[in-house]
């Protein structure tokens, strides 16, 4: 079973005590462990061990856990399926035959199937959620800046955050305590807004009352009918409890999917460009001309999906057409921000479907690369907005998971967990 989930299982032991002692954690592939390799996904780092460890890993080392592997992702974080993975998909636990969502798959699924208590991903545009939407799993995508990216593979930095998930709730929120606040090494990052005494998880009391859910109708248009009803059953079970729902419009989210891949693939084409097997990555050795050397071994490193994007990603950034389309998805970001912030002037937080359809089949949708974008489109607004944002398990549709996705104002993750724990 776990041989699908982890990419290198290796156990590597913590501090003799802290909060989470005891605690078992897998790491996504893409997060450095200090000699232990670390391949995101790719033939061309299948053999890259780093000297150092993500300041996440050396967090949770100094809490006390023990990491029992590096598990399965998309390709350099690109996919929604951890399908683009080198090394073979991986199964969905709670849905066997199905894909467990991407790219951070193999961590959800590692939770699903009870490998480990508790794990990371990274949510660059949707990939803590989705994976924990899928596999019925909680998955949370902080503020950007919450956590440090030292360490992280770099695929859109501008958007992606390191995100923990657990089976419940309060897993999850208690490892976020650990892995959140500022770090040197990452200037993007600040202290955890808590106050004295105060932490994520002790704010896991499930009270919703009096909660305002403000629900964007952008979010449920062409959603499969099992996953609206089976969100719907969520809202009014929070009702039940006292949360009141109204609906809102975020105009600008017809527009995010689109923005998020520009900005997306024209990060990835420059951060991807230390992938020349001198640098970093696997060579077949200097042939006598550096471009081929360098264009070899990109050639046989990098599977089709991560080609396409520093291709696109490089034809976005190109003289002549920078401002055609980088500009344009730029000021479609601001238009998004923007729209959110309104939202959230008139709610405490924003409720939607995670995914607007059930975990796949296996093989199923990979021919198909636009229809799997598309597949992004209620968590990547969340990204550009830089706010934060928790999957939760809402319930099943003909037996497959359906996770409900509450976004919050900037550092506003106590308010999500209270929320969120309403549910699991
Ligand atoms: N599915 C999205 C993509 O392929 C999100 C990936 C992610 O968050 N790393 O870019």
């Amino acid at each position: 079973m776990s041989e699908d989930i982890f990419i290198t299982e290796e156990r590597i032991e913590g501090a003799d005590d802290g909060p989470l002692a005891g605690r078992t954690v897998a790491v996504k592939d893409n997060i450095s462990t200090e000699g232990v390799r670390t391949t995101c996904g790719s033939k061309m780092l299948a053999e890259y061990v780093p000297p150092y460890d993500a300041t996440v890993v050396e967090r949770l080392k100094d809490a006390g856990a023990t990491i029992v592997g590096k598990a399965n992702m998309d390709e350099f974080g690109m996919g929604t399926t951890t399908e683009t993975s080198h090394f073979g998909a991986t199964d969905n636990p709670a849905a066997p035959g199905h894909v467990p969502g991407g790219s951070s798959g193999g961590s959800a699924a590692a939770v699903a199937a009870g490998e480990a208590d508790l794990a990371l991903g990274s949510d660059t545009g949707g990939s803590v959620r989705c994976p924990a939407a899928f596999c019925g799993v909680v998955g949370i995508k902080p503020t950007y800046g919450l956590v440090s990216r030292y360490g992280l593979v770099a695929y859109g930095n501008s958007l992606e955050q390191i995100g923990p998930f657990g089976e419940t709730v309060a897993d999850a929120a208690e490892l976020l305590d650990v892995i959140a606040g500022s770090d040197e090494r990452d200037a993007t990052t600040r202290e955890a807004p808590l106050e004295a005494g105060e932490t994520y998880v002790d704010a896991a009391t499930g009270d919703v009352d009096g909660l305002s859910i403000g629900v964007p109708t952008e979010l449920l248009e062409g959603a499969d009918e099992g996953v609206v009803e089976t969100f719907w059953d969520a809202i009014a079970d929070l009702e039940d409890r006292g949360a009141e729902y109204h609906e809102v419009s975020l105009p600008s989210v017809e527009h995010a999917v689109e923005a998020y891949y520009v900005i997306a693939m024209s990060e990835a084409s420059s951060n991807l460009a230390r992938f020349d097997g001198v640098r970093y990555g696997q060579s077949g050795g200097y042939d006598g001309n550096w471009n081929e050397t360098f264009a070899k071994a990109r050639e046989e490193g990098f599977g089709d999906e991560v080609k396409r994007r520093i291709l696109l990603g490089t034809y976005a950034l190109s003289a002549g057409y920078h401002d055609k389309y980088y500009k344009k998805a730029q000021d479609a970001r601001a238009w998004v921000k923007q729209d959110f912030d309104e939202a959230l002037d008139g709610a405490d937080v924003l409720a939607s479907p995670t995914m607007p359809v059930p975990p796949f089949e296996l093989g199923e949708s990979l021919d198909d690369p636009l229809q799997l974008y598309l597949a992004d489109a209620n968590t990547v607004p969340v990204n550009l907005a830089d706010l934060p944002a928790i999957s939760v398990p809402a319930g099943e549709t003909d037996g497959l998971p359906v996770g409900l996705q509450l976004i919050g104002p900037a550092f506003g993750e106590r308010r999500l967990i209270r929320a969120a724990s309403a549910l699991a």
